[in-house]
């Protein structure tokens, strides 16, 4: 009798397309596109996996509870969600895809650095409420940290806060809106991750595409 597939979690969008050649490495096409196609299930045209595609920081949820039995989540999502849920989840690789930096950003005209000496108190609006209490804090710098899912850029621009923390690759979404990046806190990538159980029990099945996965990563690195 057939093993059900693997399954394996995606986000759409930057994640999903860098994960193609690293399937393709590994042997497996995805003929479905999910930008194009409404399934959440996509097959591939391997018997031996499938890929789910849920939001970017839903990942490592699908993946923790087993639900999937790996995926590819930003190290930004694994920070905030590994300070709720710690356990279950194996990070075997860097992968190096989606690449981006976390920085904090201010409007133009804002004097960052001057606020930050005159020990001015900050409200900072932001999707990554750990990394960011975690940076202002190594700095000793007091902050209102406000949780936003999007579209962060907007809140500096319409007096919500004085600078926010996001994700930059190019700059040109703060360009667009006269903000400036005034400080870097890491550089981000994404990882694989794997549950542990699954580990366990699919190890023989997992083991191809881990390795596969770290070879062509290694090789685009
Ligand atoms: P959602 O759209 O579900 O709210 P999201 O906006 O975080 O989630 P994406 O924009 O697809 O989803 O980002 C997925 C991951 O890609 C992020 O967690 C991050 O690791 C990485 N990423 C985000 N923005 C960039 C960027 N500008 N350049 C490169 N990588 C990025
Ligand atoms: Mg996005």
């Amino acid at each position: 009798m057939a093993l059900p597939p693997l399954t394996l979690a995606l986000s759409k969008g930057r994640i999903f397309e860098e994960t193609l050649p690293l399937l393709a490495a590994a042997g497996v096409g995805v003929p479905e596109n999910p930008e194009s196609s409404r399934k959440l299930i996509l097959p591939t045209d391997s018997d031996a996996l499938r890929i789910i595609i849920v939001r970017a920081s839903d990942v490592p949820t699908y993946v923790q509870y087993g639900a999937a039995d790996f995926g590819i989540a930003g190290k930004d999502v694994l920070h905030e969600h590994m300070a709720q849920h710690p356990g279950g989840l194996y990070q075997p690789i860097d992968l190096n895809i989606a690449r981006c930096r976390l920085c904090v950003a201010a409007p133009e005209g804002f004097d960052y650095q001057a606020a930050v000496r005159q020990g001015s108190r900050l409200r900072i609006a932001t999707k990554y409420v750990r990394a960011a209490r975690e940076h202002f804090a190594a700095k000793g710098v007091h902050v209102d940290i406000i949780k936003l899912y999007g579209s962060m850029e907007l809140a500096p621009l319409v007096g919500l806060a004085d600078a926010i923390v996001d994700l930059v690759s190019s700059g040109g979404t703060l360009r667009a809106n006269r903000l400036v990046e005034v400080e870097e806190i890491r550089q981000i990538s994404s990882r694989l991750i794997v549950n542990q159980a699954a580990l366990k029990m699919k190890g023989e099945r997992l083991q191809p595409f881990l390795d596969a996965f770290g070879r062509a990563s290694s090789a685009m690195a």
